[in-house]
């Protein structure tokens, strides 16, 4: 019995990351699945999803900071939208992430939290989440 869900989450501004933990636990227990797996998959070229820490808020600045020094938002790009750097930013991060369902839980270590990192906001992006029992 496999389910998919798609929520919208609406980006503060260029670059963020919002921590959808809550709202994926949330489908999984609509899903009624107890044991399986989720996989999350952003269907953006600017957007992305990763797994990192949701403690210290302060790690999300470092991160966006980082990643905004290794890809700078100008630096002679060719693509004529002008963001070329959200576009190589969303693959480096990666489109999708598979998280283990038990008893009803995502398997997420005690730090981990579920993240859509934008890099070309403000939007309203989309997040699917399927879900298999097994
Ligand atoms: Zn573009």
């Amino acid at each position: 019995m496999d389910k998919l869900y798609t929520f919208t989450v609406k980006t503060p501004q260029t670059t963020a990351m919002i921590d959808i933990t809550d709202k994926v636990q949330e489908v999984v227990r609509e899903s009624n699945v107890k044991d399986g797996i989720c996989i999350i998959f952003i269907p953006h070229t600017t957007a992305a999803v990763t797994i990192n820490e949701n403690a210290d808020p302060d790690v999300v600045h470092d991160f966006l900071m980082e990643m905004n020094k290794v890809i700078p938002f100008s630096d002679g790009y060719r693509h004529m939208e002008g963001n070329s750097a959200a576009h190589i930013k969303s693959s480096l991060m990666g489109f999708s992430e598979t998280i283990i369902i038990k008893d009803s839980r995502l398997r997420l270590g005690t730090w981990q939290g579920i993240y859509l990192t934008e890099f070309d906001g403000p939007r309203v992006r989309k997040v699917h989440a399927k879900i298999i029992e097994g």
